[in-house]
């Protein structure tokens, strides 16, 4: 006999417990919603309300795609916004609380952007990282966050680290730093750049997670389906682009430079799960195999790429790839001992940096500047040294282009999973209001940015005013 579900009461028992199961869950996820609505990223900065005005009188605009100043101008920035450029005095009416600020002729220019960091990771050393408590590692980023600022640091596009609740604490105002385009853990293969196990931590026991990726800085995933698993989980926790390890590493145990990391169906699983979101896949790769095989998986962003060769630089170009170059030189302490593995590898990589640069300008790629600190808190008080030190291979000029409006290109490649509202890296009407006031003409003498603690006389982000001095 059939009986119909609503008259068989063994199923109607049944249904009720779905129904009040499904009732409980709603609740439950309800919850978890409101949990997560409060977890997500803030947006912006409370910005500065309106009235609130900040007019910068006699200055010379460095307006970040130049090649040059600009006559004396006088620049009002309106809450968060440039609102008014004009070479003729702006009227401020007096009580209307609007601060002036006089220029004395010194240089307005936008705030700078570093489009390679790992701020979780670069003001200690490999071992305090790998045994410390993560709270501590916070502590240590919240510092470096302040002194990048300090360095007239903006925006950061962070390459890899467990940067979500910094980046919410300096979002929120609770802590001073730049705005930050965060890629969460980045994601690598078994015994690729990524993966910093020890030798007695393999095999890996399914189910089980590295110390690395339970504080969310590394994603160790082999196959197509892991990696787009994880991709999307980072994606999910606020990514505003996905870090995939492609190729061989410096700082790494396991990987010798040359190797090449991934196949063409797991680095396209993770740019279809990218591309899906909105946004894009960027990858480390320094060998031309490497970069060939992220450019057929779709990558949109080659980080690195210092041993390439004419034909694949000459690919990128076609492609209109982003070529994201540190200026790596041997001039700077080594965390590696002389006669280390590491050592030998950092030293192979750096003899590529001329050539890399060669090949940059050569095929017209589009190049971003980042400095990659990574393990060495004896360079990360020397970012703005790997910015002027660029004058090797670009006019003053082209540099700080690159630090400003070109950067800020790359940035907003992230499209709709930019984080941040606005036009960033130049100084215009309508841009938002990241600026910084220089003693000097940073064209004529770069290195003037270098002794930031002076010259940098006005740090401001997001229309906040974050250091003023005589
Ligand atoms: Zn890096």
């Amino acid at each position: 006999m059939l009986i119909c579900q609503c008259c068989d009461p063994r199923l109607n028992v049944f249904t009720r417990r779905m129904n009040a199961e499904t009732s409980r869950r709603a609740v439950l996820f309800g919850a978890a919603a409101s949990l997560a609505a409060a977890a997500l990223p803030v947006q912006a900065q409370t910005p500065v309300p309106p009235g609130k005005e900040v007019l910068f009188e006699n200055v010379h605009v460095f307006d970040g795609t130049s090649d040059r100043l600009s006559s004396p101008s006088n620049v009002l920035v309106a809450g968060r916004m440039i609102r008014t450029i004009s070479t003729v005095p702006i009227a401020v009416s007096p009580g209307d609380g609007t601060r002036v600020i006089a220029g004395q002729g010194r240089t307005l220019m936008p705030g700078l952007i570093d489009a390679h960091t790992h701020i979780m990771f670069e003001t200690l050393s490999q071992i305090a990282i790998l045994t410390g408590d993560i709270g501590f590692v916070n502590v240590a980023a919240v510092k470096a966050a302040n002194d990048m600022l300090m360095r007239g640091f903006t925006s950061i596009r962070d390459m890899g680290g467990p940067v979500f609740g910094l980046k919410r604490g300096i979002d929120a105002g609770i802590v001073p730093g730049p705005r930050i385009w965060p890629s969460g853990a980045f994601i690598s293969q078994s015994g690729g750049h990524g993966d910093f196990r020890l030798p007695n931590d393999m095999p890996a026991r399914p189910g089980e997670y590295t110390y690395s990726e339970r504080v969310g800085g590394a994603a160790i995933a082999d196959s197509p389906d892991v990696v787009r698993l994880r991709a999307r989980e980072q994606l999910a926790l606020g990514a505003s682009q996905i870090k995939l390890m492609a190729g061989g590493g410096v700082a790494s145990p396991y990987d010798p430079l040359d190797v090449t990391q991934y196949t063409v169906p797991e680095l396209r699983a993770a740019v279809e799960a990218a591309e899906n979101w909105g946004t894009y896949v960027a990858v480390h790769a320094y060998t031309p195999r490497a970069v060939r095989q992220a450019l057929e998986a779709g990558v949109a962003c080659i980080d690195h790429g210092h041993l390439l060769d004419d034909a694949t630089a000459a690919l990128m170009a076609e492609k209109r790839v982003w070529w994201s170059l540190q200026p790596f030189l041997d001039d700077r302490p080594s965390p590696y001992p002389e006669g280390s593995a590491n050592r030998a590898k950092q030293l192979e990589m750096y003899r590529g940096t001329d050539v890399a640069y060669g090949l940059a300008r050569k095929h017209g790629i589009r190049t971003a500047w980042g400095t990659d600190t990574l393990f060495e808190p004896a360079i990360a008080a020397l970012r703005v040294e790997q910015l002027t030190k660029m004058v090797r291979w670009y006019q003053p000029a082209e540099v700080l282009r690159m630090a400003t409006s070109v950067n800020a290109e790359l940035l907003a490649l992230s499209g709709p999973r930019s984080p941040y509202a606005g036009k960033l890296g130049v100084v215009q009407e309508g841009a938002v209001a990241d600026l910084l006031l220089v003693d000097g003409d940073p064209i004529a003498d770069l290195r003037l940015l270098e002794d930031f603690e002076r010259n940098l006389k006005i740090i401001m982000k997001d229309g906040v005013i974050h250091k003023a001095i005589a």
